[in-house]
Parts: C-alpha cells; sequence; structure tokens
C-alpha cells in the first residue's frame, strides 16, 4: 500500500511539470483527486487495512493530497499569470500613435451668412423677430396689398397647406405681424425661410432664406434717402468696403415707390456669368418706401406714418459674398462642400 502511494506521488508530480498544460493538470487532479480518483479509492479500501498501519497510511495519503493540491495551485496561478502577461504585452498602447480624430461640427454656410447680416443690421439700429412660415392669405398676400387676382400671386407659385394656410412666399408677412401688435417707432428685420414652387437650379430653390427690413414712424421722418442710405452702407459693411451699388426703379405692391440694389457681380467682377445672367450685375434685394395700403391693413394711417421696407435673400447674396456658382450646393449637404465654411468672417470673401 506504501508502496503504491509513492508511485502515485511519483508519478503525478512528473506529470505536473513546468510545462504541462491545462488539460494535462486536470487530467492529474481527475486520476488522483478526482471522486473516483486513486487516492479517494485508497481512503474508502482504509477499512480493509490491519488497524495498526491505519494513521500512518492516513497522514501518507493526505501528505500525497495536500503536496498534488499545493503543486496544481502553483502550476495554474503561473499560468495565470503567463497568460496575463501575453495578453498585457499583446495589447499593448503605442502613446506615439496619433488619437482617433472626432470630427468637429460646422455651422452651415447659409446660417454664417444670415448671422453676418443680421449683425451688421443689428449694428445699425435694428431689432431681430422672428414670425411664422405658414400664414394666412391675409398676412402673405392681402395685407401686403395684392388684390385677389394679382398676377404676382401666380407668379409666386405658391405652396398651399390644408386649412385655408400656405408656407409664406417672402418673409414680408413679417412687417404685417410685427406692425399688428407693435406701435411705431419700429427698426425691425425679420429673418427666415420661404417657399416657393421653384425647381432647385443654380440660382433658385424652392425653399430659401429672407430677411424682411423695415422702419416706420411719424410720416416724413424717414425718406427715400435714408433707405438708399441704410442699404449701400449695408452692402458695403457685408461685401466690402469697394462695393459698387446702383439702384433701378421696380415693381412690388407693397411699396411705392419701389427699387432693387444691384452690386457689381464679384464672381465675374462685372464681365458677365451665369448667375448674373451675363449683365455684370447682381439684383441683392427689393426695396421701397411701404404702401399706404400696408399701413392701412395693420390700422396705422398713411398721413400719420411713413417707412421704408426691404427683403433680401440670403442665399442669393451668400453665392455673390462666397464666390460660390451654384445655389444647389447649399442644400445638397456635401460635408466637403461644408468643411470649406468653418468660419466666414470680415466683409469679403
Ligand atoms: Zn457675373
Amino acid at each position: 500500500m506504501k508502496e503504491q502511494l509513492e508511485e502515485i506521488r511519483r508519478r503525478s508530480l512528473a506529470e505536473l511539470a513546468d510545462d504541462a498544460s491545462e488539460a494535462a493538470i486536470e487530467a492529474v487532479r481527475i486520476r488522483t483527486l478526482g471522486r473516483a480518483g486513486e487516492l479517494t479509492e485508497i481512503m474508502r479500501g482504509m477499512r480493509d487495512v490491519p488497524q495498526a498501519e491505519r494513521p500512518m497510511l492516513g497522514q501518507l495519503v493526505n501528505q500525497i493530497k495536500r503536496e498534488i493540491e499545493a503543486r496544481i495551485e502553483e502550476l495554474k496561478s503561473r499560468n495565470q499569470q503567463l497568460a496575463l502577461d501575453r495578453s498585457l504585452s499583446e495589447a499593448a498602447l503605442d502613446v506615439t500613435l496619433p488619437g482617433a480624430k472626432v470630427p468637429r461640427g460646422r455651422i452651415h454656410p447659409v446660417t454664417q451668412i444670415l448671422e453676418r447680416m443680421l449683425a451688421i443690421l443689428v449694428a445699425m439700429g435694428f431689432e431681430v423677430e422672428n414670425t411664422q412660415d405658414i400664414e394666412d392669405d391675409f398676412h402673405n398676400f392681402g395685407a401686403l396689398n395684392f388684390p385677389p387676382n394679382h398676377p404676382a400671386r401666380e407668379m409666386q407659385d405658391t405652396f398651399f397647406v390644408p386649412g385655408a394656410m400656405l408656407l409664406r412666399t417672402h418673409t414680408s408677412n413679417g412687417q404685417i405681424r410685427v406692425m399688428e401688435r407693435r406701435r411705431p417707432p419700429l427698426a425691425v428685420v425679420c429673418p427666415g425661410k420661404c417657399y416657393r414652387r421653384d425647381d432647385l437650379s443654380v440660382r433658385a430653390s424652392p425653399m430659401f432664406t429672407q430677411i424682411e427690413g423695415f422702419m416706420v414712424d411719424r410720416r416724413g421722418r424717414i425718406t427715400m434717402a435714408h433707405l438708399k442710405g441704410l442699404l449701400a452702407e449695408f452692402a458695403r459693411a457685408f461685401f466690402g468696403p469697394d462695393t459698387k451699388v446702383r439702384f433701378r426703379a421696380s415693381f412690388f405692391p407693397f411699396t411705392e415707390p419701389s427699387a432693387e440694389l444691384d452690386i457689381h457681380c464679384l464672381l465675374c467682377a462685372g464681365a458677365g456669368c451665369p448667375v448674373c445672367k451675363q449683365s455684370g450685375w447682381t439684383e441683392v434685394l427689393g426695396c421701397g418706401m411701404i404702401h399706404p395700403n400696408v399701413l392701412r391693413a395693420v390700422k396705422l394711417d398713411p398721413d400719420e406714418y411713413g417707412g421704408f421696407a426691404f427683403g433680401m435673400g440670403v442665399e442669393r447674396t451668400g453665392l455673390m459674398a462666397l464666390g460660390i456658382d451654384d445655389m444647389r450646393l447649399f442644400f445638397e449637404n456635401d460635408l466637403r462642400f461644408l468643411a470649406q465654411f468653418s468660419a466666414i468672417s470680415g466683409g469679403t470673401r
């Protein structure tokens, strides 16, 4: 019996060599210490051993058990340490590698242009008021002196929405909304989106941004000369101090007299290009003295009050300022295009 035990000890410890695999270690454990293992069997057979030898053999069995257990424990913890070292060395972090770049968001160029325009106008003393995109006929057309069958209503090709409403075709509804709520003196700009049934093209978009501006006070205090001076100053502040401007007589139902402000086409420097329709000039905005009927619509007496109004397209003006020749680029949202406008600064491109 003793020799048998010594043999189990010798063989097991020999198998539990330094390079023993996990499977080999487990095999030794099951063969010797398992429920049907060799040492377990010997303990069970102890009753057949003469009384006098039992304590010595029992001690020996326990000693061998502890030795094998200790050796298995030693090998296992060493293997764990080796595995840990290996995984640490494989996953080593190279702190000299450049970090993964998180792309930085930018303000859309149209918003940047709008904000610059508003900053200039606010510096001139205008307040900013936002009004609604979904409008009724009265505030988009009627109060702005468009008669029911006025050709401009067809010309503008309106998007109508259920409930006798429409998507505003210009930000001029802002004039009406603000003057209904507030009395002069007023110097207000209303920025916002406008909608017309145009196809997206080099020069047009079914949705675009405008700024409506108006100034109203006691009759006679605000003249066409103020309007002209203000807009010429705006053009120089926005496009650059050397910008050439011209005013052309025009027609709008809601102003009388009416004018359009052109600037020298910045894309072709006046030589003629598709954006300026080969004229060398680009229309920047429409303006004029507020029509008496518009004042009447908001219950202001045109004999007592008067003022001017102007409206400009933000994208169209942005084309000029940024030297871009295609309006569609603003709406396609190609990141390669947008990424060029991290910050639009200064008065010129
Ligand atoms: Zn041009």
